[in-house]
């Protein structure tokens, strides 16, 4: 079918002059990550929070760094030991191989903090991250500025989601936190994503007024920032947004919109590069 929807979104893929990735959790569900999405799908996830009846929103919250760190450092360090063994599912391949097939200028722009497209070989200058990273550290109190890279290691004992130590501040020796913007977060460091939405910036001076394709991959109404964003690029004069997500596809023409996942489409389209 030279004229379906997937041929459409390959020509224009292959006529594009520089791609935007946006990604939400559902990028990250074809290399086996959980999406939160919902109480049960984070219980799901993490039976034992449960168990002690939090929710996300309770779990991912900086107040547990203050109160009692080992227990904050239980959800975080059993997450940095989780991305740390992921291995990125082959559309962030499929991405990369079409960037340099047809030379395009790209940037991704994800709320995901797993770290997944450096992982897969993006490049950090070419990053924004804007929910911050688990990868980074900063103060929890903060005393000073600065963000530095997790080279932490984690034991999480399961039954009770507390880890066996916590990392500390160079400057104070308060507990450290990941540098992940988190529910009421009043003590979330900006700079780091700051910095990225700068070169974002630069990037759309250079590339907005061209060919731009946008592929939004698993990204939810529930928290639309990335979703907004595919869609506020859409409104540029020669963009196409490409919307992928098995339950919310939802885009209106000229975009394209594919009920499904993240590989199983990036699949089809690249069989329509052909
Ligand atoms: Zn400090």
């Amino acid at each position: 079918m030279p004229n379906s929807p997937y041929s459409q979104a390959a020509a224009a893929i292959s006529n594009a002059t520089a791609l935007v990735i946006t990604a939400g959790a559902g990028m990250g569900v074809d290399s086996g990550l959980p999406d939160f999405r919902g109480n049960q799908g984070f219980w799901n996830a993490y039976p034992m929070y449960e168990r002690l009846g939090l929710s996300f929103v309770q779990a991912a919250n900086p107040g547990h760094f203050e109160r009692d760190p080992l227990f904050g450092w239980g959800f975080y360090g059993h997450r940095t030991n989780l991305y740390r063994a992921t291995v990125p599912h082959r559309g962030f391949g499929l991405l990369r191989q079409w960037i340099e097939r047809f030379d395009l200028d790209h940037f991704v722009v994800t709320s995901n903090v797993d770290g997944q497209f450096q992982k897969a070989g993006f490049a950090e200058e070419r990053m924004l991250e804007v929910h911050g990273s688990i990868h980074h550290l900063q103060c929890s109190v903060p005393c000073h500025h600065d963000i530095w890279p997790n080279l932490d290691r984690f034991n999480i004992d399961e039954t009770t989601m507390r880890a066996d130590r916590a990392p500390a501040c160079p400057r104070c020796q308060r507990v450290a936190r990941p540098n992940i913007l988190m529910f009421g977060d009043y003590s979330w460091l900006h700079q780091r994503t700051s910095a990225q939405e700068d070169n974002f910036d630069n990037f759309l001076q250079a590339n907005g007024s061209g060919q731009l394709v946008v592929i939004e991959m698993g990204a939810g109404s529930a928290i639309p920032t990335i979703r907004s964003l595919s869609e506020r690029l859409g409104r540029l004069k020669r963009a196409r947004v490409i919307r992928v997500n098995p339950r919310e596809p939802q885009i209106s023409a000229p975009h394209f919109s594919f009920a499904g996942g993240a590989l199983e489409t990036l699949d089809k389209i690249e069989s329509h590069l052909n």
